[in-house]
């Protein structure tokens, strides 16, 4: 994860202490630790009448080049349903509707030391998916012929759907 060091609100440089349990980032200024928490994303499990995922390939860093399920970080004042379709939308041009959460997980980023995802499950959406946002492709793939996953926890939501839901 990357390091702050200078203090988002004042400016002043940051040190650690142990403040509150654990080892923080500490603004002397502001005599106040630097919180950093989970940064909140969501990812969708799209699945069309033949069981088959929509999967969009990576064409920005972290994972460029490998498939992954649409889905991105939440935006201030988005609910993780809204920040999903969102992101569904801006990465395949798919417009979705929610049909259930499939589960809440974490990984670590290499941005952000831990990121909860939100996994979503959408059956029923209109559109023909094509590559947008941060993809440079956008393509169905049925179970047996899935590439490897970008992030383990598109995997396990994609296994959650498989094993549960179908
Ligand atoms: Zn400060």
């Amino acid at each position: 994860m990357k390091t702050k060091h200078f203090c988002p609100y004042c400016g002043d440089g940051l040190t650690d202490k142990h403040v509150e349990g654990r080892v923080r980032r500490w603004c002397d200024q502001c005599a106040a630790p630097v919180y950093e928490n989970p940064v909140p994303a969501a990812c969708l499990v799209t699945a069309d009448p033949d069981d088959r995922i929509l999967l969009v390939r990576r064409s920005v860093e972290p994972k460029k080049g490998s498939w992954c399920l649409p889905g991105g970080f939440m935006e201030l004042g988005e609910t993780p349903e809204e920040a999903g379709l969102r992101e569904l939308h801006e990465e395949t041009g798919i417009s979705g509707k929610i049909e259930t959460l499939l589960g809440i997980t974490t990984h670590s980023g290499n941005i952000y030391d831990t990121v909860l995802v939100a996994g979503y499950l959408v059956r029923e959406y209109s559109g023909t998916p094509y590559a947008g946002d941060d993809a440079d492709a956008a393509e169905w793939f049925a179970r047996g012929d899935m590439p490897e996953i970008a992030f383990t926890s598109h995997k396990a939501f994609i296994d959650i759907f498989y094993t549960a839901y179908i």
